[in-house]
């Protein structure tokens, strides 16, 4: 029988078929595949007991993308999502959180929520911060149960791993969103309770059919792995557009002369916050040590 691995617990994993969830063991997995099982992972399964809902794990199905950080198998696109007022919106992090997505070629969408606590003015803001970045930009609140719409459009029919720092309102969303769906679990399953160990691992929750949301362990701050400062730049995909204008080739758009990305914040084509941090992040990448 075929599943998909919703969550991976102390050797356990949660695996869905339809509207039940067998407790797996995946033995001889790790010899035969030399891969570990991931949330998100496609499987199949050969069910021990039926009542019991317990099986193994007999096959990984070939994945179509691996993501590092989170750890998830399978994922079509990220929402990030920051309040739009408290905690005030970092947006360093929220690049830093980006940065990482376009390294791993993941489709990102940022969501604003709480944005009953903002007026447009600031909305506005917001929205120039991004302008001409390409990401999708959209407005929630989960309290007054607005932008829900928009955000389900986005969300349907995909994978979506969603990520953002504590207190941003992202149990609230996922709450709105995951309605009327009712699962049969198997075993010990039923006895994690949600929020003691979404604090430490991803989980995917199925919110209707072919549509997943891999809700993340809140983050505080974002290194950034495995990155050389030259590619810095291809992560900010709006600078794209703009370094052509470059006088020298190879220019970091830091302290060059005849930069075309500085011609561009100056001519207000590319904002100064997104660029400040990309000055920033370059800074990080250069002083890092090298291993
Ligand atoms: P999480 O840590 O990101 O999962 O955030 P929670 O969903 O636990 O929400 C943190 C706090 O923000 C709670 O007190 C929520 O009631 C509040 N909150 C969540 N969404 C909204 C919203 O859209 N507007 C306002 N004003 N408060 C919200
Ligand atoms: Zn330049």
């Amino acid at each position: 029988m075929r599943g998909r691995i919703i969550r991976g617990i102390a050797g356990f994993y949660y695996v869905q078929t339809g509207n039940q969830i067998y407790e797996c063991k995946a033995k001889g997995i790790f010899r035969k595949d030399k891969k570990k099982p991931l949330p998100g992972d496609y499987v199949e399964i050969d069910i021990l007991d039926e009542a019991a809902l317990t099986a193994n794990i007999s096959v990984i199905l070939p994945r179509t993308n691996e993501l590092i950080r989170p750890a998830v198998a399978n994922v079509d696109q990220a929402l990030v999502i920051m309040a739009a007022a408290s905690p005030a919106p970092n947006l360093n992090l929220l690049d830093r959180f980006l940065v990482t997505m376009e390294q791993q070629k993941v489709e990102c969408c940022i969501c604003f929520n709480k944005q009953d606590l903002v007026d447009e003015e600031w909305k506005d803001k917001l929205r120039e911060s991004y302008r001409n970045t390409g990401y999708r930009v959209l407005f929630t609140s989960a309290r007054q149960g607005e932008g829900l719409e928009e955000l389900c459009q986005i969300l349907t029919g995909k994978t979506t791993t969603v990520a953002g720092p504590s207190g941003v309102g992202k149990s609230s969303l996922i709450n709105r969103l995951q309605t009327g769906v009712s699962m049969e679990t198997g075993e010990i399953s039923t006895k994690i309770e949600r929020g003691k160990h979404t604090t430490r691992h991803s989980e995917l929750i199925y919110v209707s059919e072919d549509t997943y949301i891999v809700d993340t362990p809140g983050f505080s701050s974002i290194e950034l792995y495995g990155m050389e400062k030259e590619e810095l730049q291809d992560y900010f995909p709006e600078f794209a557009d703009w370094e052509p204008e470059c006088r020298f080739a190879g220019c970091a758009h830091v302290k060059e002369r005849d930069c075309g990305v500085k011609t561009a914040l100056e001519r207000g084509e590319i904002s100064r916050s997104r660029y400040e941090n990309y000055c920033q992040l370059y800074e990080e990448l250069k002083n890092k040590r090298k291993y």
